[in-house]
């Protein structure tokens, strides 16, 4: 596999890295295609977050699908990189919080007290239009700004503080929080907490998984969520799948769980807002 090229100069291709290209090339040009008919293809899971102190159900974050015409469903670790580099993400983000809002509103009606989470990258913070676009969806579909929680994860330049705390503190005057995705596996973490204007934070899944197991995990996780307290800064912990995980946290009293032994991410047709409610209270009795 290598091959003259015009100047008589060897150039190697691999096999897999030319084939990774082609199926991205591929998977691309059907993104575009889907984001052309109105965003058919996409669609959204749901993933339930439940309270510590009660087991209720708080809310759940909204995490993107794309059904591929030649691979069926395809999960966003592959595709979101496309979209960020294509410019796709601002239109599919933008449906993203379309429709998060709309299926909020609805449960919103059975538990008011219903809150979504919305993944957003930066590519769509730094798009002029977000600031008035979030406020002006929330407005269509009724809702207050407290029914909405946008995630952001960590890591941004520094120059960027400024110009994100405009867009935060418009956001929180509405009553819309900001949470820190992925906490823990960025760099600057505290620092960052403290320049930026923020309400929750979520303890990434790698420190989670297996906790009971590792006294420095649990160690950390424990400084994490007392740090956190001080500043007022709610803790939700991300991808508990064991009840013997669930046992190491208890202790360590976060405010916030999600998690595979909770729920996976569901269709809006499968999150049936009574029965899982009525689940997790057994479930943690
Ligand atoms: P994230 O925001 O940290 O979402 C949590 C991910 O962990 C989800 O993966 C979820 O399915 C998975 N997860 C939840 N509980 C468990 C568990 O107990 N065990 C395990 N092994 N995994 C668990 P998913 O849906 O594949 O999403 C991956 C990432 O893609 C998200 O990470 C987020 O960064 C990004 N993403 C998803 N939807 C959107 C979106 O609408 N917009 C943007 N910009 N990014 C999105
Ligand atoms: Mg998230
Ligand atoms: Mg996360
Ligand atoms: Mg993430």
């Amino acid at each position: 596999t290598a091959k003259l090229n015009g100047k008589n100069r060897l150039v190697f291709f691999h096999p897999e890295d030319y084939e990774r290209r082609l199926a991205e090339i591929e998977l691309q040009a059907e993104l575009e295609e889907a984001v052309k008919e109105n965003f058919s293809g996409f669609s959204l899971r749901y993933q339930p977050q439940v309270r510590s102190e009660t087991f209720e159900l708080a809310g759940a974050e909204a995490l993107v699908r794309f059904h591929s015409p030649r691979r069926g469903m395809v999960l966003p670790a592959e595709f979101v990189p496309i979209l960020e580099r294509s410019g796709l993400m601002i239109p599919v983000g933008s449906w993203v919080l379309r429709t998060a809002l709309a299926q909020c509103r609805v449960w919103r009606e059975k538990l008011p007290s219903f809150r979504i989470s919305v993944n957003m990258s930066y590519t769509q913070l730094r798009c002029p239009e977000i600031q008035a676009e979030v406020l002006s969806e929330l407005r269509e579909n009724d809702l207050p700004g407290s029914a909405l929680t946008i995630e952001v994860t960590e890591g941004i330049e520094l120059q960027e503080y400024g110009y994100l705390n405009a867009i935060f503190s418009a956001w929180k005057k509405e009553g819309i929080e900001i949470s820190v995705d992925d906490f823990g596996t960025g760099y600057s973490s505290l620092g960052w907490l403290k320049k930026l204007e923020i309400d929750e934070i979520k303890i990434d899944r790698c420190f989670i998984s297996g906790i009971q197991h590792s006294v420095y995990n649990l160690r950390l996780v424990s400084n994490i969520i007392e740090v956190a307290k001080s500043g007022f800064l709610r803790v939700c912990c991300e991808g508990v799948e064991t009840m013997e995980e669930l046992a190491a946290l208890e202790t360590l009293q976060p405010a916030l769980y999600q998690g595979f032994y909770f729920s996976k991410p569901v269709p809006p047709e499968h999150f049936a807002l009574n029965s899982l409610m009525q689940r997790f209270k057994e479930q943690c009795q």
